[in-house]
């Protein structure tokens, strides 16, 4: 149905948002949802902006991508701390007249596809939101995530300790290469879906494996800004130091972009070097990458040559 105003688009995301049972008790159309978490567990809650021209690009990105990233940062945070989503909220803002354009209505509704996409696979209901005009020329969206985890249970960045080992999941800088290749070539995956394997445009978050660290790992953080940046920022909040041996980086890209290219979003943990660890979780390899060290310094050793791991990843110029 095409929708031209703000009621008819959120008529719209109302009766595509699927309410798989859960905590969430009433979602869409009310003044608020309503959730009513297990006994016994706490909410953890996340909020990431999706802004066009800095997150996405309308002339890279096929709106789909951008709907899917847009909701898969969120989950990536709730994966680090080992929690389960429960509700999604999605603020909107769209420049005036984006949607008496034909153009802009299947941005938007392939954008509302994508989101929707990952959040059926994840199990993740769009509970609510806000629609509104965009002040400006750019798309503006802001996703709040809820998820729960048993009280107390959830990881956190801040508790890794001298002798843990350092792991990380999946394969590292392909979101950056693929994010190279795009800008090279932006029309080249317009016809790309998220059942490929689009490390940039499809990131899948952790969820599973986040919640089976819980008891496993000693501390976790998203890799969103690159290995580097986010090792170093467990690091600083455990205060501690890392050592890396290069050789054992899962990648096929270059190294640098799997030590620095961002958006990955695999996680970075630490477990006691006592715990015996899953060559894989859920069909994703998990790779020893290094130590935890009592000394600040993050160190990477290329041949047992140690030289410093200066952050290079992502980090917004204010
Ligand atoms: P109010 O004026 O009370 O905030 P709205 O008209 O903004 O009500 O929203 C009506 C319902 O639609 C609410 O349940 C709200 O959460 C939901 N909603 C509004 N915008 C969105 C959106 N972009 N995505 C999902 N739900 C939305
Ligand atoms: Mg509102």
């Amino acid at each position: 149905m095409p929708h031209t105003g703000e009621l008819d688009l959120i008529r719209s995301i109302r009766a595509r948002a699927a309410t798989p049972p859960g905590a969430l008790r009433l979602g869409i159309g009310d003044d608020c949802a309503v959730l009513r978490p297990l006994a016994n567990h706490d909410i953890l809650v996340t909020t990431d902006f999706s802004l066009e021209g800095r997150h996405f690009r309308r002339d890279w990105h096929p709106a789909a991508s951008a709907g899917h990233r847009c909701l898969a940062r969120g989950l990536s945070d709730l994966a680090a701390m080992g929690a389960k989503p429960i509700a999604a909220f999605l603020s909107l803002a769209l420049p005036a007249g984006t949607l008496r354009k034909a153009a802009g209505r299947q941005w938007v509704e392939g954008f509302i596809d994508g989101l929707l996409g990952l959040a059926k696979a994840t199990g993740t209901p769009l509970a609510g939101g806000d629609t509104s005009t965009a002040p400006g020329d750019h798309i503006l969206a802001d996703i709040v995530l809820l998820g729960s985890a048993p009280r107390g249970k959830e990881l956190h960045r801040s508790t890794a300790y001298p002798g843990d080992a350092l792991y990380v999941t999946g394969i590292l800088g392909g979101a950056a290469a693929e994010l190279e290749a795009l800008s090279n070539h932006p029309k080249r995956f317009s016809r790309s879906s998220p059942t490929d394997n689009h490390p940039h445009l499809y990131p899948q978050p952790r969820l599973a494996i986040g919640q089976r660290l819980r008891t496993l790992a000693t501390a976790a953080i998203d890799i969103s800004d690159g290995l580097s940046t986010d090792l170093a920022h467990l690091c600083e909040e455990s205060n501690v130091g890392a050592i890396i041996d290069a050789a054992t980086l899962p990648r096929i890209e270059a190294e640098h972009l799997a030590l620095h290219g961002g958006e990955d979003y695999e996680l970075l943990f630490t477990a006691k070097a006592s715990t015996k660890l899953p060559k894989r979780i859920g069909g994703i390899p998990i790779t020893h990458i290094g130590t935890i060290t009592k000394n600040r310094a993050i160190l990477i050793s290329h041949s047992g040559n140690e030289t410093p791991l200066v952050p290079a990843g992502w980090e917004h110029q204010l």
